[in-house]
């Protein structure tokens, strides 16, 4: 069913100055230097050596430290995953659901906490840790009231002296891989449809947010999941990610990351001599923006820079590549760099901060190498300044730069760089083909007054999220259901009525009456 029984967190009033006010100084009360993560894993007794967290916008300061999971650590998980599966697949999903429930209430509560996390080990900025943690109780909310409806056995019309039934149950052991960039939001979106859906879990955080998924998955104990259905497994890709996907105990993996690492997760899942493993996959992006000369540059202009720039541009949804057409070209580059030199890079503790910094020193290198290229080969539209602080941290100032042909971009730039390509009328299918040639397909972007235009667009174009006048980014649980096709993804949706039904197995009983 699509029109299941819920509604999304009403999360901060941004437009609200004392909301806002009021919340910054709740978020900064509960920064801390003392977070602490490791292995969650009932019975695990080795601790490993502290590697310490730092805070990408100044590398001077410790946030916390964490632990990594050891191979012994990671076998006793899957030991203590299969047993504790049977027991969680079989407590009713009403339950399941209510636990997922008091999981977002209390989240919820806690909101200034969860911020503060994302804050000082994400770089997120206050209104980008808002919805972080709304989207993370949506996602919460929304899978449970899913288990709800799906979860009851449905009875199938036949012959008479049959009865035949239908019913969903979990998988088994899932593993769920999760991503920097939405350290708590895709972390407990996986985490939860994989729960509400009846199976143990191993989280894996991403290494540079061990942090918050330590403290998400303590929430989820506090709210009442048995320890051993869901897991943390801190740790690298080739100790913990590798040994995970190649193991026959483990039923499926979801996954949140490079279409390279999906890849490798396959062929490990493949190359088991074990039950076809199932993965959902949801990966990157070359997202573009399509302007055509009926749209309003003004509109246009603010909403490439909203969807290029926030977030530091670390979104998979981020727009690279903005196709403007050639009669507003020369205003929309214009009215770009003027209003990218209202932008405000830095701390992103502080409300009057835009832009935060980037996760760390290896993405900053990727950013500094891509635009000394385009340095030669380009034609910088817009910089914005850092100021001297920013020498501390891993900051990097968001560009524009006139491109020829999105061509020349030959993997996914993740950070805030904007390309922009001229086209002329006659082009528009040209410009469809090009960027569907890229083989990625997750968002695009139209900007447009004409309806024929904008009607073509969409169903030429091959990509999992399309917005029409207006940014293509932050996509709403349950509302605009998210992930894209192709080198993005696998699909189903996140936060969309197929995704948990991937999670489970099917089993029909028919008895004869
Ligand atoms: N769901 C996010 C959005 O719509 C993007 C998720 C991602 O970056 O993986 O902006």
């Amino acid at each position: 069913s699509y029109g299941i029984d819920r509604s999304n967190s009403m999360g901060v009033n941004l437009a609200n100055d004392d909301q806002l006010r009021t919340l910054a100084e709740q978020v900064n009360a509960a920064a801390n230097d003392n977070w602490r993560a490791s292995p969650l894993v009932p019975g695990a007794s080795v601790i490993g050596p502290n590697i310490a967290v730092t805070n990408p916008a100044d590398r001077r300061e410790i946030v916390g430290q964490w632990q990594a999971a050891d191979s012994a650590t990671v076998e006793l998980a899957l030991k203590n995953a299969v047993a504790a599966h049977e027991a969680w697949n079989t407590t009713p999903a009403a339950s399941r659901a209510a636990i997922l429930e008091h999981a977002a209430n209390l989240l919820e509560q806690r909101m200034p906490q969860y911020i503060a996390l994302c804050t000082k080990e994400a770089g997120k900025t206050i209104p980008d840790g808002v919805a972080e943690v709304r989207e993370a109780v949506d996602f919460l909310r929304y899978y449970a009231a899913q288990a709800r409806a799906l979860f009851k056995p449905e009875a199938l019309p036949g012959p008479t002296g049959e009865s035949n039934t239908l019913q969903l149950s979990g998988r088994g052991v899932f593993v769920c891989i999760s991503p920097w960039n939405f350290p708590l939001a895709i972390f407990l979106g996986q985490v939860s449809a994989a729960l509400a859906a009846g199976n143990s879990v191993l989280a894996k955080p991403a290494e540079q947010t061990n942090l918050i998924g330590y403290y998400a998955v303590k929430l989820l104990h506090e709210a009442g999941v048995p320890e051993a259905v869901v897991q943390l497994l801190p740790g690298d890709g080739a100790t913990v990610g590798a040994a995970l996907t190649r193991d026959p105990r483990v039923a499926g993996v979801a996954f949140t990351g490079s279409t390279d690492t999906a890849r490798a997760i396959n062929r490990a899942l493949a190359a088991r001599d074990a039950a076809i493993g199932v993965l959902i996959a949801e990966t990157g992006g070359q997202n573009a923006l399509i302007a055509d000369s009926s749209s309003l540059p003004e509109q246009v202009v603010k909403d490439a820079i909203s969807s290029a720039f926030t977030s530091a541009g670390q979104r998979c949804s981020a727009a690279r590549v903005l196709f403007v057409q050639e009669d507003i070209a020369d205003k929309v580059s214009t009215m770009l760099a003027g209003a990218m030199n209202e932008l405000k890079i830095g701390n992103p503790g502080l409300l009057s901060t835009d832009v935060g910094p980037v996760i760390d020193e290896d993405a900053l290198k990727m950013l500094k190498d891509h635009a000394a290229r385009m340095d030669t080969e380009a034609k910088k539209i817009g910089e914005v300044a850092l100021d001297d602080d920013a020498a501390h941290g891993s900051f990097f100032a968001p560009r524009a730069y006139a491109i020829n042909s999105i061509d020349v971009l030959h993997k996914e730039i993740f950070g805030p760089v904007l390309h922009v390509v001229r086209w002329k009328s006659d082009q528009l299918d040209a410009v469809i083909d090009a960027i569907n040639a890229t083989g990625y397909g997750l968002t695009l972007g139209i900007h447009s007054r004409i309806d024929e235009t904008v009607e073509k667009i969409a169903s030429r174009i091959k990509v999992g999220n399309c917005y029409v006048n207006r940014n293509q980014i932050g996509a709403v649980v349950g509302v605009q259901p998210f992930g894209g096709q192709n080198l993005s993804g696998t699909g189903p949706k996140a936060g969309g009525p197929h995704y948990l039904p991937r999670f489970t197995t099917e089993k029909t009983i028919t008895i004869n009456t």
